[in-house]
């Protein structure tokens, strides 16, 4: 398949989100791109109205390309807890969503302890789909994958989200007990962002 390799200069990312944002400004250093994100910008946030990780990252990044006039990568993302037969997944920041809109990741991390406790299979994968979108609308995307299985209760600080309940396979520490750069040679984003980077990134 051939890609469409994206020129250097700014890019937008279609995220309000600041683990998110802290951890794509990482990956895209060395690759010669500034990016800027759609919170900065006043973007504001698309529904999610897909079925699919695929579908919702392509609404958001085609939202934040068509409002700026700038290549955009979009990020969606979500755990699938096996004994929950894979939710939250596509839902899984809705988990986490208080009635004022805010977001408490300590309840929704309660919550799947509660809903799985019973059930001896711990298995947990991380899910990462990336679209990177320009301005004519044209569209790659890209997924990233981490098997692992989730513990509870929460460990750990560092991170964003659902990391302090998440050990990657073959790890004992949790994402939130990892450094940014051990969670980032493991993790569903960097894994999603290196196809990417092969397939779309300059230099
Ligand atoms: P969305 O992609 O904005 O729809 O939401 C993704 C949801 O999955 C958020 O609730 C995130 O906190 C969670 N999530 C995505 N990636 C990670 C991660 O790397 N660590 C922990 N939680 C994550």
């Amino acid at each position: 398949m051939t890609h469409r390799r994206l020129a250097p200069g700014r890019l937008v990312l279609a995220s309000h989100n600041a683990g998110k944002l802290r951890e794509f400004a990482a990956l895209l250093a060395p690759h010669g791109l500034e990016l800027v994100s759609a919170k900065a910008l006043g973007l504001p946030e698309p529904a999610e109205t897909g079925s699919t990780f695929l579908e919702n990252a392509r609404i958001k990044a085609l939202a934040a390309t068509r409002a700026t006039g700038l290549p955009a990568l979009a990020d969606d993302s979500g755990c699938e807890v096996a004994a929950l037969g894979g939710a939250p997944g596509v839902h899984t920041a809705d988990w986490a969503t208080q009635p004022d809109g805010s977001r408490d990741y300590r309840p929704a991390m309660a919550r799947i302890a509660r809903e799985a406790g019973a059930n001896p299979d711990r298995r947990c994968a991380f899910v990462a789909t990336l679209v990177l979108a320009w301005p004519d609308g044209h569209c790659e995307g890209f997924e990233g994958r981490t098997e692992g299985h989730w513990v509870y209760p929460p460990r750990g600080e560092n991170g964003f989200g659902f990391d302090p309940i998440f050990v990657p396979e073959g790890e004992s520490l949790t994402f939130g007990e990892m450094t940014p750069e051990q969670k980032a040679r493991l993790s569903h984003r960097a894994r999603a962002f290196a196809a990417l980077a092969a397939a779309c990134l300059p230099g």
